[in-house]
């Protein structure tokens, strides 16, 4: 029997965090009905993977992508990578994430940042999982790792905000690129342009529940079951039909993500 989505995949959210406990059975038959059908929950510190497989075990909709976020290299135990390697066999473990670089906030420390990518690119490798990356303001960094170290699995790049020539290096690296809640500013230009003219098989949805707050929803924390309405944005933006596009976003979550569908048939 197979259970993977045939409806939309939010590619990328958290929640599996504290703040939506109470209301995550509730919340993931609201998403259904608005046809969210599969939830990629990303990790970034190893005091949440646990409860993160947990959830992804006791939901069949619920995938989990375990890792070590680089903003939060501060938290991350002196064993994380280790720990890692334990988890990343689970069975509903479709991916690492969220990983990468970020040179936004902070950029003293690049040198830790990339060597924990480095060991989580590895692990990645050595379980034939592809990624999730993080990048901020580190595209040709990252890029120039994943093909030093010669990783080849793929993945996603979420939130992606980088130039047409960047998308066209990861995409030929084997990854997607990530749109979200800021699909939905207006004045996300750059963002909106590049979402309209990157060939459709380019692009995958995800929301970041609960950050990046859409720009009609600004006062209220993301949510899974505001994905269609990053559709919406798609779609105006776009110039080929809602179903189309909306299917294409599925198939290209399937196409990088493809333990979904193992998992699914388990
Ligand atoms: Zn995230």
């Amino acid at each position: 029997m197979t259970t993977f989505p045939q409806g939309l995949i939010d590619t990328h959210c958290h929640i599996d965090i504290e703040s939506f406990a109470d209301d995550l059975p509730a919340l993931l038959e609201r998403a259904g009905q608005r046809g969210v059908e599969g939830f990629i929950l990303a990790g970034y510190i190893a005091s949440g993977w646990s409860h993160m497989v947990e959830l992804s075990e006791q939901y069949d909709c619920l995938y989990a992508a375990p890792g070590l976020h680089p903003l939060y290299l501060h938290l991350h135990p002196a064993d994380g990578v280790q720990q890692l390697d334990k988890i990343a066999a689970a069975g509903k473990v479709i991916a690492v994430g969220e990983i990468g670089l970020d040179l936004l906030e902070k950029n003293d420390n690049e040198k830790e940042q990339r060597i924990l990518f480095e060991q989580q690119l590895a692990i990645a490798s050595a379980y034939q999982l592809p990624v999730l990356l993080h990048v901020r303001k580190a595209h040709d960094q990252v890029m120039s790792i994943l093909r030093r170290t010669g990783f080849s699995g793929g993945g996603i790049v979420h939130a992606f905000n980088g130039s047409m020539q960047q998308a066209e290096k990861y995409l030929e690296a084997g990854f997607k690129l990530g749109y979200g809640g800021t699909l939905t500013y207006s004045r996300a230009n750059r963002i909106r342009k590049l979402a309209a003219e990157l060939p459709l098989s380019a692009i995958v949805l995800e929301t970041d529940a609960p950050d990046i707050p859409l720009f009609h929803r600004r006062e209220q924390p993301n949510s899974p079951e505001f994905l269609p309405e990053i559709l919406d944005t798609l779609c105006m933006l776009r110039k080929e039909i809602r179903e189309e596009i909306a299917a294409a976003t599925t198939a290209n979550a399937l196409e990088v993500l493809p333990k979904i569908r193992k998992a699914g048939d388990a």
